[in-house]
Parts: C-alpha cells; sequence; structure tokens
C-alpha cells in the first residue's frame, strides 16, 4: 500500500484515538477512568435542540451556504458584538464544520508552499498537522523560563522571513493558562507592524474563572476590520457542549473569508444545515447554560488541583480556564508517552502524554468529567505513583496489590 509522502507525515489525532481506545476496554468491562477527554458532560441548551427539532420536523433538510446560513451569520454578528463589541459585516464571518475547519480552510487560504507558522508551545494537538496539510511549516516556540505563558521576544525571534502566521490558543489546551491582555495586546500590535497574520483560537474565552475575563483580542487592533489580518476562531462546541454538532466560525477581512469560503465549497459545501439550526437556537436563546457550564468547571478544577498538590513532587499550574490541567511529572517519568501507557496499564486512567503538546514530563488531565472520576482518577495516579501510597487499591470490586517498586 502506498499513501502519499503528505498522508505520511500526519499523526492520527492523538486525543480521538484515546477516546476509542477508553471506549474498547469499557466496552470489556474494564473500570477506565478517562481523564483525557476534551468535552463538557452537559447536554446542549434545549434553546439548541428545539430550534433543531423544529425545523428539522419539516422534513426539508437542503444545502447550506458554504460560508453558514445567513440566520446563523446574523446570529453570530450579534453575539460578536455583544462579547467581544466589535460589528461586523456578514462578508466577515464563516461558519464551518467546527472550529477545526475553520482554523484548517484558514491556513489553505493563506500559507503558501513552505510559510511558516509560529504558535506558542504547550500547543493544541492539530495545530502542527493542520499546518502540514495546507503545506506549510509548523514552529513551536517553548517558552524560556519554563512557564505556560510565552513572551513576546521569543516569539519575535522565531519569526522570520517565512513566517505568515501566528496561532494564539488562550485560555489555552492544553495548559489552561490564560494569557495576559499586555500579552495579547503586544501579539496584536506586532503582528500589524509585520503584516503577519494573527489567529487567535477563542474557542474557551467564556470558561474563565476567579473572576478573571479573557482578553478581547480585537480591542488592541488599530486596522479597520477590512484591512486587518486579525481572525478570530470561535465555536459552540465548549461553551454550549455542543461537541458534536460540529459548527465553529472565524471572523476576518472580506477578502480571506471569501478565499475560505470557496475552499470550503469544494470540501464539504459548508456545515450540515441541521447542525446550523442548532447553533442558532443556541446563540439565539438564553445563555445561562455558558455561565452554569463555567460554574460546574471552576468547582472541578478546583477538586482537580486540591488533590493533585496531594502527589509530592508534581508541579501544578492552576488553570485560568477551559477544562485541563497539565501537571508536570517529570520528578516521575520524563517521557510522557511511557507514563501514560504505565498509568491506563496499571490503574486504568486515560490521560493524554505531554510530548503531544509539545511538552515532555507533562500530562493533560481534564476536569470535564464527574467530581467521582476526578477524585477516583487522581487518587489512581497518586497510588500508582507515589512509592508511600498504601500497598493495595480497589478498582471497583476489584483489588490491586502494588507489586512494583
Ligand atoms: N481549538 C482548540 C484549542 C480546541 O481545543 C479544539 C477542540 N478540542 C478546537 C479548536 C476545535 O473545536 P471544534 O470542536 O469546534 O472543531
Amino acid at each position: 500500500m502506498s499513501v502519499s509522502q503528505l498522508a505520511r507525515s500526519i499523526k492520527a489525532s492523538p486525543t480521538l484515538r484515546l477516546n476509542e481506545t477508553a471506549a474498547r476496554l469499557r466496552e470489556k468491562g474494564e473500570p477506565v477512568i478517562h481523564l483525557g477527554g476534551g468535552e463538557p458532560k452537559s447536554k446542549a441548551p434545549l434553546d439548541a435542540v428545539l430550534n433543531c427539532a423544529t425545523q428539522l420536523n419539516t422534513g426539508e433538510v437542503r444545502y447550506a451556504p458554504a460560508d453558514g446560513l445567513p440566520a446563523l451569520k446574523k446570529a453570530i454578528l450579534r453575539y460578536t458584538e455583544e462579547n467581544y463589541g466589535r460589528l461586523l459585516a456578514p462578508q466577515n464571518v464563516i461558519v464551518s464544520s467546527g472550529a477545526k475547519q475553520s482554523i484548517m480552510s484558514l491556513l489553505y487560504a493563506i500559507l503558501e508552499p513552505k510559510d511558516e507558522v509560529v504558535y506558542p508551545a504547550p500547543y493544541w494537538v492539530s495545530y502542527p498537522e493542520m499546518v502540514k496539510l495546507a503545506g506549510g511549516v509548523p514552529v513551536a516556540v517553548t517558552p524560556e523560563d519554563g512557564s505556560f505563558v510565552p513572551a513576546v521576544p521569543d516569539i519575535a525571534d522565531k519569526v522570520g522571513s517565512y513566517t505568515k502566521a501566528i496561532i494564539l490558543n488562550s485560555p489555552n489546551n492544553p495548559s489552561g493558562v490564560m494569557y495576559p491582555a499586555e500579552f495579547v495586546a503586544e501579539i496584536v500590535e506586532f503582528c500589524e507592524k509585520k503584516s503577519l497574520w494573527l489567529v487567535m483560537d477563542d474557542l474557551y474565552n467564556r470558561l474563565v474563572f476567579d473572576g478573571q475575563k479573557a482578553p478581547n483580542p480585537f480591542h488592541y487592533a488599530k486596522q479597520a476590520p477590512d484591512q486587518s489580518k486579525l481572525v478570530v476562531v470561535q465555536g459552540v462546541s465548549k461553551m454550549y457542549a455542543m461537541t458534536g454538532f460540529r459548527i465553529g466560525w472565524a471572523l476576518g477581512n472580506r477578502e480571506v473569508v471569501e478565499a475560505m469560503t470557496n475552499i470550503q465549497s469544494h470540501q464539504t459545501s459548508g456545515p450540515v444545515t441541521v447542525s446550523q439550526w442548532a447553533a442558532i437556537g443556541a446563540l439565539s436563546g438564553v445563555q445561562t447554560p455558558i455561565e452554569s457550564l463555567r460554574l460546574t468547571l471552576e468547582n472541578q478544577r478546583n477538586v482537580m488541583v486540591e488533590r493533585l498538590e496531594t502527589i509530592p513532587g508534581i508541579h501544578v499550574t492552576k488553570p485560568n480556564g477551559t477544562f485541563y490541567c497539565f501537571p508536570d511529572f517529570s520528578a516521575y517519568m520524563k517521557d510522557s508517552q511511557k507514563l501514560a501507557e504505565l498509568l491506563l496499564d496499571r490503574v486504568r486512567v486515560v490521560t493524554v502524554p505531554g510530548k503531544e503538546f509539545g511538552m515532555d514530563g507533562h500530562l493533560r488531565l481534564s476536569y470535564c468529567g464527574t467530581i467521582k472520576e476526578i477524585m477516583d482518577g487522581v487518587e489512581r495516579i497518586k497510588w500508582a505513583l507515589d512509592p508511600n501510597a498504601p500497598n493495595e487499591l480497589f478498582l471497583g470490586d476489584r483489588k490491586l496489590v502494588r507489586d512494583w517498586a
């Protein structure tokens, strides 16, 4: 079998692969705790379900425009005005099959072969693969100080004549860290000065804790919307817990939105109409589901961090948002792949190796499950790693006895 060189260079999404592993083990009756997930457990908002069901009942499900239903674009424009204070035109919005496709269409629209795209580590697993798919070269920047907050000079150092774009994701998957407003302001200014595209992956910007608010990148943009190379990416997946609907969008200048629309018209003919009805319902309905999800996640974050801090030797950076935590386990094992395999094997806890996010020695742990899953999951990790933990642990009714040093 010979698949293309490009295909061979692309890795499977590790998070989707882990979902499959967890499901397979569960099917076999294994007491798996999945701390590797990337989706909230709450239900889709009632307004989303009702709007979708009402339209679906008509039985008329047709192609929609490649850039999204006009009614959805209108709802997105209203959302953007309310939440970003930015008044845009329908030509500045493209709806995609998930934020993932928005980013992909954008990269296809802006990259020439070998153009470089710079982003800080730890980064979302898909960025390097997406950049490669679009013919570009991914360039990760690891903060010099070992923190999860990048510094402008570190990024500027990696920007050269081949650099076409910078991608920022804050609050960040996997670290949960939110970049400071000054940093976002400086990067927006830097990109305007250097005429670089700036992709703000804002998917988690409503899921922020401790009374903080995510910086608004538009706030720092000096150029007019149709001259600007700032593209903000959003979607319903995380804030409304609507991952399966696959609706995201990008806000950018008309020229790039048109190019992305042309690309999508040949890829998917636009996002699924039924899902767009649901997204209209979510955006136009009561907005309390976002706040209740945020509060739930904040509580779950607190529980996870508190428990993790009882494991000697690991270093935990308290997440400011999202539903991920990215502790440093290198005191136990530097190879995060091996560590994740060991935890799955010994105590049936699914985690995602930090290596996949460009930072070995760490594991990404999600706190989007139940409090019980979080508490039991961390307890199992502690048991597996801490030599001073008791000799026995019960997984359901199965007794595990430590048989390693
Ligand atoms: N960006 C980031 C940082 C994400 O974590 C995800 C989902 N895991 C996406 C984009 C894609 O989201 P969607 O479900 O809208 O495609």
